[in-house]
C-alpha cells in the first residue's frame, strides 16, 4: 500500500497485528475528537481527554536535564531536554512542555503569536499543563468535524506512525478497499433490520461526516459482529441438538416426589420453572447441557437433590462434583437429610475418603447401589466406574478445569454421555453470558427464597476496628456468629495487609477463653483440621471463624449474623459478593463489615462503594463489567474462551446483543443450515477463522 514500506508494514503487524489491508480498515477509532470547538483555558481541567484550545504563546524557555534554565544558544548543542512554553488565551494561562523537536518548535512557537494546541490536559507541579501537544495554525481549522483516534503503542508513536499519520494510511486504505468490498449481510437483512451497507459504514466509522452518519456506521458494524458471533454459536448449539443423543428420563418418579413431598418448604416460583427446564431437556432424547445460574443463597442445592432424583427414577445414577473438600461435605450432610424419605443411597467420595471406603463406594457405583454420588475432582479419577451414570452435575463451575470436565463427559453409560448440569452463584452478566454460552442453554434463579433478611454492608477503616469489635460482641451476647476473613495467609512482605495469623492471634486477645471461642480455617491446614475448626463453627461450639477464603463457596450457617472482610480492597467484587452472601441466611438481620486498608486506590474504593449501594449479584456484576470490561471478569478468564470484540461492548451494547441474538434464531429457524442462497453471505462469514471454535459445550 502506498505509504507503508517495510519497515511501517513490520510495525503495524507487530504492534497491532494488522498484516493486510482488510485488517487495517478494520481497525476502528476506539472515539471521536470533536475539533470543532475551542476550550477557554479557565475551563479545562485534568480529568477532561484531549482538548483544544487556542492561544498565545507568552514566554518560551529551555531547560538542561538538571533542570538548569538554558540561553537559545544552546539549543545547536543538544542538550536541551525541556522545553517549556507558556500559553495565555483571555481565561489564563498553561504550560505547553516538549522534550522532542524542540529546535523546530522554539523556532515556530514565537512569544507573540497565536496557535491551536491541541493534548491531553495534565497537572504538574500545581500548573495545568500539556505535553506535546499538536499544534496547528489558527486559521488551519480542521475541516472534518470529527476526528478518529485510533488504538495506538508507544513505538507506533515513537516511530512516527502518529495519529495524523494513521489516518492518512485509512484513508489510502478505504480508497483501495472501498470499490472492492463485499456487502457480508444478505440485503433482506440490511432492509429488515434497517442497516447501512458496509461500504457507507465503514467509510463513515473512519471519516465521519457528523454524529448521525457515525451512530449509523457504528450501529450496522456493532450488530453484524454480534449477529455473526450468535449465528455462529447458536448453528452450533443446532447441530450439537440434532446430533447428540442423550439418555431418555420419561418419568418423574417415586424418588422425586417423596423427597418433593417431605421438603419443609415451599420451592420458589424460580426454582419450580428450573427443575420444569431440566425435567424438559431430561426426557426430550437430546443430551442436556445447561447452565444453571443463581445468586448465592437463592437455593441451587434443592435444585441439584430434585434433578439428581430425576435421573435415579429413571434408573440411573447421579453425581454431584463440588470445588472443595468442607463444600462437599456440607452437601453430603444437607443431601442425605432431603434423601432420607427416598430410600436412595449417597455416598461421598474426596480426596480424604480412606482405601478401605473408597472400595466399597467403587463396588457401590459399579452395581448401582449407590444412587447418587457426592465429592469434589475425586470422584472423576479413572478409578470411578459407574454402573449408568445419567447426570452430572457441577457446583460453581470456574473452579473446574477443562480436562476435569472433559473427563466427566466420559462416565456416560454404554458411550452415551450424561446430561450436564452446571451450577454457578458467580452471577455472569446476561449478555457475557449469552456471549460465553451461546450454544449453552441457561437457567436462571432470579428469585430469593422468602423471608430472607437484608445484608447490612458498611465499609469502614482502621478507625472502626475497636467499635467493630464490640458490635461482634453485642451480637455473640445475641446468641449469633461471626465470620472474619482474611485475603491471605502469609504476610507477603511487601505488601501491607493484615495476615490471618497475627489478626487470629488479635481476636484471640479481644475475645478470650472461656467466654468466647474462636475457630480458624485456612488452606494449608489437612483436611482433618480444617473440618473440625468448621464443624465447631458450624456446630455452634465456636462464637467466631476467622478464615482465609476457604469459606468463599456455598457454606451454610445460618446462625452467622455478621461477616467482616479485612483487606476488603483486596478482594474482587465478585468474591467479595460471595462472602457477603454467607450471612443473610437466617432468621436475624444481618451485618457485612468492609475493613479496608489505608491506602485505597480509586478503583477499590469505587467496588466497594458498589457493594454497600446492592445485593444484587446480577446488578453488581454488570456495574463491575462497566467499571472492567468484560475480558477480565472471574469466570470468563478461567474458561478460556476468546471473546475479542471489534467494535462491540458487552457491557454497553446488551440490546443490540439481545435483538441480534433474537435475529439469528429466527434465520435458524427457517434455514437451520443457511443454505438457501440468500444466506450464502452468512455461510461464508461463518467459514472464518474466529468462528471456526471448539464445541464449547464439551468443556463448559
Ligand atoms: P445456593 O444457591 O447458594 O447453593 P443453597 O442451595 O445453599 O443456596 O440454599 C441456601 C439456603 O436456602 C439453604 O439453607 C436452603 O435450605 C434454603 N432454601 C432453599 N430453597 C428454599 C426455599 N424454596 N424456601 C426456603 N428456603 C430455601
Ligand atoms: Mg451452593
Amino acid at each position: 500500500m502506498p505509504g507503508v514500506g517495510p519497515k511501517r508494514a513490520e510495525l503495524l503487524q507487530k504492534e497491532l497485528g494488522i498484516v493486510t489491508v482488510g485488517d487495517l480498515v478494520h481497525l476502528y477509532p476506539f472515539r471521536y475528537i470533536d475539533r470543532s470547538t475551542v476550550v477557554r483555558i479557565a475551563d479545562i481541567h485534568p480529568d477532561l481527554a484531549q482538548v483544544q484550545v487556542k492561544a498565545m504563546v507568552t514566554k518560551v524557555r529551555l531547560f538542561a536535564k538538571n533542570g538548569a534554565e538554558l540561553p537559545p544558544e544552546k539549543l545547536k548543542f543538544n542538550v536541551v531536554s525541556r522545553m517549556s512554553v507558556m500559553v495565555a488565551d483571555d481565561s489564563g494561562e498553561m504550560e505547553a512542555v516538549f522534550f522532542k523537536g524542540v529546535k523546530w518548535m522554539y523556532e515556530r512557537l514565537r512569544p507573540g503569536s497565536t496557535f491551536i494546541f491541541f493534548g491531553k490536559p495534565s497537572v504538574f507541579n500545581n500548573r495545568l499543563n500539556m505535553v506535546h501537544p499538536e499544534v496547528d495554525a489558527p486559521d488551519n481549522s480542521n475541516s472534518g468535524v470529527l476526528t478518529g483516534v485510533y488504538p495506538s503503542t508507544e513505538k507506533l508513536k515513537n516511530s512516527g506512525i502518529t495519529g495524523k499519520v494513521m489516518l492518512r494510511m485509512m484513508g489510502t486504505a478505504l480508497q483501495e478497499v472501498l470499490p472492492v468490498v463485499q456487502e457480508t449481510l444478505p440485503d433482506y437483512i440490511l432492509k429488515e433490520k434497517g442497516l447501512v451497507p458496509l461500504t457507507f459504514a465503514l467509510r463513515q466509522i473512519h471519516f465521519p461526516v457528523d454524529q448521525n452518519a457515525l451512530a449509523k456506521a457504528s450501529y450496522r458494524l456493532k450488530f453484524e459482529e454480534l449477529f455473526l458471533l450468535q449465528l455462529s454459536l447458536l448453528k452450533q448449539k443446532y447441530v450439537r441438538s440434532r446430533n447428540a443423543v442423550g439418555l431418555k428420563m420419561d418419568v418423574v418418579g417415586d424418588a422425586f416426589n417423596a423427597c418433593y413431598k417431605s421438603l419443609p418448604y415451599d420451592l420458589t416460583g424460580a426454582q419450580k420453572r428450573v427443575i420444569r427446564e431440566i425435567r424438559e431437556d431430561m426426557r426430550s432424547g437430546h443430551q442436556m447441557n445447561r447452565l444453571l445460574q443463581g445468586d448465592v443463597g437463592s437455593g441451587k442445592t434443592m435444585v441439584a437433590v430434585l434433578s439428581a432424583l430425576l435421573a435415579v427414577g429413571n434408573g440411573y445414577q447421579a453425581c454431584i462434583m463440588a470445588p472443595t473438600e468442607v463444600l462437599a461435605q456440607q452437601h453430603f450432610a444437607n443431601i442425605s437429610k432431603y434423601l432420607r424419605p427416598t430410600g436412595v443411597k449417597a455416598a461421598l467420595l474426596t480426596g480424604t475418603t480412606t482405601a478401605a471406603q473408597r472400595r466399597e463406594i467403587h463396588a457401590g457405583l459399579e452395581d448401582g447401589s449407590i444412587g447418587i454420588l457426592i465429592g469434589t475432582h475425586a470422584l472423576i479419577e479413572d478409578t470411578v466406574n459407574f454402573w449408568a451414570l445419567g447426570l452430572a452435575i457441577i457446583d460453581e463451575q470456574h473452579r473446574f478445569g477443562v480436562d476435569q470436565r472433559a473427563r466427566l463427559w466420559n462416565k456416560g453409560y454404554r458411550q452415551i454421555p450424561p446430561h450436564v448440569l452446571v451450577m454457578t452463584a458467580t452471577p455472569i452478566p446476561r449478555t457475557l453470558a449469552m456471549t460465553l454460552y451461546g450454544d449453552l442453554d441457561v437457567s436462571v434463579i432470579d428469585e430469593m427464597p422468602p423471608g430472607r433478611k437484608p445484608v447490612t454492608t458498611l465499609c469502614v477503616g482502621e478507625g472502626k476496628r475497636h467499635a467493630m469489635h464490640n458490635f461482634i460482641r453485642d451480637e455473640i451476647a445475641k446468641g449469633r456468629q461471626a465470620f472474619i476473613v482474611y485475603p491471605l495467609i502469609f504476610e507477603s512482605e511487601k505488601l501491607d495487609y493484615k495476615n490471618l495469623e497475627l489478626g487470629y492471634e488479635e481476636i484471640v486477645k479481644a475475645f478470650p477463653l472461656p467466654q468466647y471461642k474462636v475457630a480458624i480455617v485456612h488452606g494449608q491446614q489437612s483436611a482433618q483440621e480444617k473440618a473440625f475448626n468448621m464443624d465447631a463453627f458450624v456446630a455452634g461450639r465456636a462464637n467466631i471463624l476467622v478464615s482465609t477464603t476457604v469459606i468463599e463457596v456455598g457454606v451454610d450457617v445460618p446462625n452467622a449474623s455478621v461477616m467482616v472482610i479485612e483487606s476488603a480492597e483486596r478482594f474482587g467484587l465478585s468474591q467479595l459478593h460471595q462472602l457477603r452472601g454467607r450471612v443473610g441466611r437466617g432468621a436475624e438481620r444481618s451485618y457485612c463489615i468492609l475493613m479496608k486498608g489505608t491506602k485505597v486506590s480509586k478503583e477499590s474504593q469505587k467496588r466497594l462503594d458498589l457493594l454497600v449501594s446492592t445485593e444484587n449479584g446480577f446488578e453488581l456484576a454488570e456495574e463491575d463489567m462497566k467499571l472492567r470490561g468484560p475480558g477480565d471478569l472471574e469466570g470468563t478468564m478461567q474458561s478460556g474462551l476468546p471473546i475479542s470484540l471489534n467494535i462491540a461492548s458487552l457491557a454497553k451494547d446488551g440490546l443490540i446483543l439481545n435483538d441480534a441474538r433474537g435475529y439469528a434464531q429466527h434465520i435458524l429457524d427457517r434455514d437451520p443450515a443457511l443454505s438457501e442462497p440468500v444466506n450464502a453471505p452468512l455461510a461464508h462469514e461463518l467459514q472464518r477463522d474466529k468462528y471456526q471454535t471448539k464445541d464449547y459445550s464439551r468443556i463448559s
